[in-house]
């Protein structure tokens, strides 16, 4: 197996990767019609290429041992130290990190943490979480670190088929919230035109149907749920969404874009293609899960962040084909790396090619729930268990559910969608079973939840029980800045 060529690299991309931080030329781009950024990395052997990420790999984790004493204490206590680190496979040995643990190490080391691996004044950017619910998250971007997202978050728009002369309306929040900073960022290091609409304003969006119509922008950057919402305006206003021209249409922040009933519905609605991104707002770049045009699943751009899908309870990696929880490691962030961040979605990843010629892993299914089982909607506890309790009971269930929580107006909203007996296909029947189940989950849970019923076999089993929920609320927060 060759190794890839660095210094062959360097000389054609101006990317130095032999260095740590990589040095990148912000004056390269590739040639308009090639299918690649970096084809020498995203289309290597997977083995090439570990030795890269491994190498990469080793820098990042010896800068946060000399840095950062929360790192230094979690590896010191788990009797590992960067030395420890010969193998790829090495990385499981490391602690995980939970997101109450970055809340804690902000409490006593305010406002950054104790893993900020570089001077404050370094930081070039402060963003977070809302903080809606206790302690919000400070997140501090490193000068450097900020162009580097740039360059990843370029180089991952091309494979979804961005282009310099493609016209970028971004279709949300523009505050704390990193995922529109990281799109325009992305875009504006590919050369494109960037059009920060932003959303959450009063009246915003119909506004934005009329700009949309006069500015025709070819791509499009949002939530799915805002881009339904943005759709349903447009017709209020007497437009056809697919008049906009939108070619590709890239999202984050929800799951929807990577279920497949959303996904053709966003095609059908605008005509051009719908791409499903997002990793968490603490690793950006947060890009680094996302579908190249084909749209086969999120690829895991691992030179960029490496990812491995773990076991919930013990964070070991599982085989190719299981599905398990995100374990995500930062492979050029100074600022404040994330070593093993533990995600709590819940994916299946897999090895297959893809027609796009790269060779990342992917998420086929992308991220589809939480590992976490119990929830709250409207002040109640709910756990998953019991809502299957319940179905299972109900003559006419199909076998099948999905729980999926969101937050319209000030309220949660309960979807639950289920599947039913082909005994109860037609209509009558399924009226009376919507009822049942509607008055028996109430009875239950004491909220009454939206039900969604479908034909029995169009839900994939899960391998985890009760990992069926799909909690999009905080993203909704942070998005459109509601509650
Ligand atoms: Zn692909």
């Amino acid at each position: 197996m060759a190794a890839i060529d660095l210094a062959a690299l360097a000389r054609s991309r101006g990317v130095d990767l032999t260095v740590w931080p990589p040095r990148y030329d912000p004056a390269y781009r590739p040639d308009p019609g090639a299918e690649w950024w970096l084809p020498e990395v995203e289309c290597a052997p997977p083995a090439a290429r570990d030795e890269l990420v491994l190498a990469k790999l080793q820098a990042q984790l010896g800068w946060a041992w000399e840095r950062s004493p929360f790192y230094r204490r979690k590896w010191q206590q788990a009797g590992v130290s960067p030395a420890a680190l010969k193998t790829l496979a090495d990385l499981a040995r490391f602690p995980v990190v939970q997101k109450a643990e970055l809340r804690d190490a902000q409490a006593a080391h305010a406002p950054f943490g104790d893993y900020l691996c570089v001077e404050p004044g370094e930081v070039a950017r402060i963003h977070g979480t809302s903080g809606t619910t206790g302690r919000p998250t400070v997140f501090g971007v490193g000068r450097d670190d900020w162009e580097r997202i740039g360059e990843a978050h370029a180089r991952i728009l091309w494979g979804a088929g961005i282009r310099p002369d493609d016209r970028v309306m971004i279709c949300s929040f523009f505050s704390l919230y990193m995922g529109s900073w990281g799109a325009l960022k992305g875009g504006e290091r590919l050369g494109a035109t960037v059009f920060p609409f932003g959303a959450g304003v009063a009246g915003q969006t119909a506004m934005a149907v009329h700009w949309a119509q006069d500015l025709s922008p070819s791509a499009f950057y949002g939530t799915p749920s805002y881009a339904l919402h943005f759709a349903a305006a447009a017709r209020r206003e007497g437009f056809d969404p697919r008049s906009f021209g939108f070619r590709v249409l890239f999202f984050s922040g929800e799951p929807g874009a990577g279920i497949p009933a959303t996904r053709r519905l966003i095609e059908e609605t605008f005509g051009g293609i719908c791409v499903d991104m997002g990793s968490m707002a603490e690793m950006s770049p947060w890009m680094t899960n996302a579908e190249c045009r084909h749209r086969t699943g999120m690829h895991l751009w691992q030179d960029l962040v490496y990812t491995e899908v773990c076991d919930p309870e013990t964070f070991q990696p599982v085989e190719f084909g299981r599905e398990g929880t995100p374990v995500y490691t930062h492979l050029e962030r100074t600022s404040q790396p994330m070593i093993r961040l533990v995600s709590g979605d819940l994916a299946r990843w897999i090895g297959d090619p893809c027609p796009c010629g790269r060779t990342y892993p992917r998420l086929p299914d992308g991220l589809y729930g939480r590992i976490d089982d119990m929830f709250i909607v409207r002040g109640e506890n709910i756990y998953p268990s019991a809502i299957e309790d319940t179905l299972r009971a109900i003559d006419g269930f199909g076998g099948e559910f999905r729980v999926i929580i969101s937050r319209r107006e000030a309220m949660d909203e309960l979807l639950v969608r289920a599947e039913y007996a082909a005994t109860h296909a037609d209509p009558g029947a399924r009226e009376a079973l919507r009822a049942t189940m509607g008055e028996r989950l109430r009875l239950r849970l004491g909220v009454r939840p939206v039900l969604d019923l479908v034909p029995a076999g169009t839900l994939p089993g899960t391998e985890f029980k009760a990992r069926r929920v799909v909690d999009d609320r905080d993203l909704y927060r942070r998005t459109l800045g509601s509650a």
